[in-house]
């Protein structure tokens, strides 16, 4: 039973997102694999799924994987509005929402669910909801924590719901392989690993001073709480983030200067990332910035600032390489190690705030 006061968490997550907006939108589609994003993967629907293809996979590996699959180009303006819409359900369902990303939220329904039953019809209700008011299938887990919450909804994908009480916590958690904790990254399992601790249940019985003392200080305390249920920051509104990045060490240090064809290619995939967390977080941006390292560890940064925001990779690509040419005479000349691209200036498109967003235009190249 949970107890009157404490915080009860619902972490509810919209399955296969991307894909189960195109799902709606075109009947052909359903009960088909499908996979959104001609470059890489952005989202698979659970029938592509089931043959191995994941979000963040190349294209063609994809393809190959599944060549049935039936692949559409992303319409990022679908999958906001579709955001706000799940939101605003889960807004008006609990007190307290923390956003995850575009798609997934923690809610505080402590205040509502004083019993297993007040709980598990929460999260029923909630599904029902945004099925028959947005379309779209979402997947819920509850309990008294985020950890325990979020692990709930993962086992209970796609479609389902699953509530953890305290009182089942132990049995629920303990099993599950500490790779596969939500918040354990892979540095930290296999320093786990190499101490033979495989388990959730293995970890959580060592006291947390010892896994300071293997871990480190704050990544000990983190996986002691993980693993122990003990929430470090309860749910609560986010703050909103001020940048999107990503980078990419090119490993060649004093080396050959980077080819064109190299640089370019580095550059579209690092747009495609920013522009894909930025979707997925429901921000548009409008100063791409770029960072170069060189070979003799001098850096460069430059900045353009587009004419309107965007949440589209291809304008994002085009600032960028236009910046890179800028810079070409010094990356011949001294080689580059390190290529950062970041995008500032962000808007929250989950407010409601209307844009011009920059259109997106055909695939681009440098
Ligand atoms: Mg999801």
């Amino acid at each position: 039973m949970f107890v009157s006061r404490s915080q009860v968490v619902l972490h509810a997550d919209v399955d296969a997102f991307f894909a189960s907006v195109e799902q709606r939108d075109d009947p052909s589609l359903r009960g088909r694999p499908v996979i959104v994003g001609g470059g890489v993967v952005m989202a698979a629907s659970y029938e592509a799924r089931r043959f191995g293809v994941r979000s963040g996979m190349g294209g063609s590996r994809a393809r190959r994987l599944c060549p049935q699959a039936v692949v559409v180009a992303s319409r990022f303006g679908a999958y906001v509005e579709a955001s706000r819409a799940v939101f605003a359900v889960f807004e008006r369902t609990a007190p307290v929402v923390e956003a995850v990303s575009i798609e997934e939220a923690f809610l505080e329904i402590g205040a509502l669910a004083r019993t297993n039953g007040a709980a598990h019809a929460i999260g029923q209700r909630l599904r029902d909801e945004v099925r028959d008011e947005v379309g779209l299938p979402i997947t819920v887990g509850v309990g008294r924590t985020k950890i325990v919450a979020k692990m709930a909804s993962r086992a209970a994908k796609p479609d389902g719901l699953l509530v953890i009480t305290p009182a089942q916590e132990r049995a629920f958690l303990h099993p599950l392989a500490v790779e596969d904790l939500w918040g354990v990254g892979p540095a930290t399992a296999k320093k786990l690993h190499a101490r033979d601790l495989r388990t959730v249940g293995q970890v959580a019985q060592l006291g947390e001073a010892a896994l300071k003392q293997i871990l480190g200080k704050a990544a000990g305390r983190h996986v002691h709480a993980l693993t122990n249920a003990i929430e470090l920051r309860p749910v609560q509104p986010n703050r909103p983030p001020r940048s999107f990045g990503a980078q990419r060490s090119l490993g060649r240090a004093r080396g050959a200067p980077l080819s064109p064809d190299e640089l370019d290619d580095a550059l579209a995939r690092l747009a495609d990332r920013v522009a894909t967390r930025m979707a997925k977080a429901g921000y548009a941006g409008r100063t791409v910035v770029l960072r170069l390292r060189f070979g003799d560890y001098s850096r460069a940064t430059r900045s353009h600032t587009l004419p309107d925001h965007t949440i589209a990779p291809e304008p994002i690509l085009a600032a960028a390489c236009a910046l890179a040419a800028a810079a070409r005479p010094a990356i011949e000349r001294q080689g580059l190690t390190l290529v950062g691209l970041t995008v500032i200036n962000l808007v929250d498109l989950s407010g409601g705030t209307q844009l011009e967003l920059t259109g997106v235009q055909p695939p681009g190249r440098c």
